[in-house]
């Protein structure tokens, strides 16, 4: 069955872009609630960590340096099958290739800078909430 949480952040690029507010509301306006959100900023150690599966792939020291650039904004969201809807709503990987509408489509850079993370599984957005917030971080 699918769950009802994901875990995204909104990352360096669109911060430093100034659309954090624009992609919160997109993100309300396609029904998320938000169970937990912080602003701050990653260490080397911490963005290592949640990119780890990534850690064969070339780029992912850029992708690390690349998350630590800079503050970000994390969050647990909220919905009906909410891992699913929300890669809906944040579009392909890569800008070029999203659909319009889509908030990678409006406010991604490139590939590398896209501008949102999503969980890709249930057990990612549990694990991925879980390294960001503790319990007492979530409301209800
Ligand atoms: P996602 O699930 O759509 O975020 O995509 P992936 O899991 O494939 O990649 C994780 C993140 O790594 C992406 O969101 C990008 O920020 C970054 N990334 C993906 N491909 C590349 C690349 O070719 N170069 C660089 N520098 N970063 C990349």
């Amino acid at each position: 069955m699918a769950g009802n949480r994901t875990f995204t952040m909104i990352k360096p690029d669109a911060v430093e872009s100034g659309n954090i507010g624009n992609i919160l509301q997109m993100i309300t306006d396609a029904g998320f609630a938000i169970k937990a959100m912080k602003y701050t900023q990653l260490s080397e150690e911490q963005a290592k960590k949640f990119y780890e599966v990534h850690a064969e792939r070339p780029f992912y020291q850029e992708l690390v340096d690349y998350m630590i650039s800079g503050p970000i904004v994390a969050a647990i969201l909220e919905k009906e099958n909410a891992v699913a809807d929300f890669r809906t709503l944040i579009g392909s990987t890569d800008p070029s290739e999203a659909a319009e509408g889509t908030i990678r489509k409006k406010y991604a850079e490139s590939k590398a800078k896209n501008a949102v993370h999503g969980s890709d599984s249930d057990e990612n957005a549990a694990i991925e909430g879980e390294f960001h917030f503790d319990s007492t971080e979530v409301v209800a």
